[in-house]
């Protein structure tokens, strides 16, 4: 069952189908109405005559009227427990209110030991579902690529890289510390006015508190696991250092071989259709190797080797998602050499690394969201890969590309899906 809540598509599903009735009588209603929500909200006569139809419990849902929503939902469907109020593309300006007062949002309460659970079961691309569904297509694209969004502001990033900031073909047809260094700089200042400034928005000004921040916990001060002892230094360090070189080390590779030649390229005169479907496919393209590299790196002698160092951090932050093994950047950013056969331009390049590095900041800050003036403005983290983090064996692609679903890892956030991953645990010799 499909709800469009009042800022996008939003999918209830129940665990079976279910005769959805009107809320019976009045004085029933008056009921609900009058059972305080588990945050002191007390639904109000208009959002029980907008719960008259399942439509309208969607929205209530997507209204955080937690409580009321709750009432609502077990009233009608008599007992049997709603598995979802989730689905939606990502909201940038959505409006935060009732229940994050105290900076929490629960629509699945099994789920413990998390300080904030977004919607949940967390849904993915629904361009490999059956059958198609152009509605919710249409809101997956428009909510990465028409609004204020990772896909968008990096387009603009690759853009301004590519006008003022970049050698011409020309240039790095021949190797030169001149060039290479700059490349070097820019890579450094991107990644600390990202990394750094989230890091300083979130975690040192704590500008927006702990609203919408996934773990309870702060990021370890001290831990012996760390290089130098902290978290945030061992994380600056390794992305600073062996992250940042990686990224202009490929960078350095694919302008040196377009300029020699030796790697086609691609000219918007070529083909503008196909010139900006590489910016939107490129995504996708990341998150098939991705997963498969974070499979390969969950290999026993190469987890040991490699990945253990960005798992130390179980609760993670802006720092933390850059923080690897030398071995892991170069398999992570291993992605762009698929331009060695697919023609792109310089701009489709820095696009390319530029998700790569930044997206691994933004998804890994440890919050939801960036709320400006109580209001979202920008998604940041995935609790799908915080729960990675902390249960290790779940969730090991994003959610550009389903593979998790097809091979049995996903952890949805709910807690259906967390009995499952203890019984996989619990059968195992
Ligand atoms: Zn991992
Ligand atoms: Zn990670």
């Amino acid at each position: 069952m499909r709800i469009f809540g009042r800022y996008g598509f939003r999918r209830l599903e129940f665990e079976r189908p279910v005769q959805v009735e009107p809320l019976p009588t009045r004085s029933a209603r008056t009921a609900v109405a009058a059972t305080p929500g588990t945050r002191g909200r007390v639904c109000s006569k208009a959002d029980l005559r907008r719960s008259r139809s399942p439509h309208r419990i969607g929205t209530l849902n997507a209204c955080s009227l937690d409580a009321c929503a709750v009432s609502v939902c077990r009233r009608v469907q008599d007992g049997l427990r709603c598995k979802s109020a989730g689905g939606q593309p990502r909201t940038p300006k959505d409006t935060v209110r009732n229940s994050m007062q105290d900076g929490t949002r629960r629509t699945d309460a099994g789920l413990s030991g998390w300080h904030h659970v977004p919607d949940v079961p967390i849904e993915v691309s629904p361009f490999f579902g059956w059958p198609p569904d152009p509605k919710r297509m249409l809101g997956w694209v428009a909510a990465r690529w028409l609004r204020l969004a990772e896909n968008s502001i990096l387009t603009v990033l690759a853009l301004v890289c590519w006008l003022w900031l970049q050698p011409s073909l020309e240039v790095t047809k021949t190797l030169s510390w001149d060039w290479i260094g700059a490349l070097f700089l820019r890579n450094l200042a991107l990644m600390t006015i990202v990394a750094g400034g989230l890091h300083w928005f979130l975690y040192r000004a704590k500008l927006q508190g702990n609203r919408l921040k996934f773990d309870p916990r702060d990021l370890m001060v001290k831990g012996r696991q760390f290089t130098f002892g902290g978290q945030v230094r061992d994380n600056m360090f390794w992305t600073l250092t062996s992250g940042v070189g990686t990224w202009t080390a490929y960078e350095v590779l694919m302008f040196w071989a377009m300029g020699n030649g030796w790697v086609p390229v691609l000219f918007w005169s070529d083909n503008p259709i196909w010139f900006v479907a590489l910016f939107v496919l490129t995504p996708v393209w990341i998150s098939l190797h991705f997963y498969w590299i974070h499979r390969a790196l969950h290999w026993g002698p190469l987890y040991r080797l490699a990945h253990a160092l960005h798992h130390r951090n179980v609760n993670v932050g802006p720092w933390s998602g850059l923080s690897m093994h030398p071995v892991e950047h170069v398999l992570f950013f291993s992605s762009i050499l698929i331009h060695v056969v697919v023609a792109a331009s310089p701009v489709h390049i820095l696009f390319h690394m530029q998700h790569q590095a930044l997206t691994a900041v933004t998804s890994h800050a440890g919050f939801e969201n960036l709320l400006v003036k109580d209001r979202k403005q920008l998604a940041l983290g995935t609790f799908h890969h915080q729960m990675h983090h902390r249960y290790f064996e779940v969730n090991y692609g994003n959610l550009e590309m389903p593979w998790d679903k097809w091979f049995g890892t996903f952890h949805d956030g709910t807690s259906d899906a967390h009995e499952r991953l203890k019984d996989r645990r619990q059968r195992r010799p």
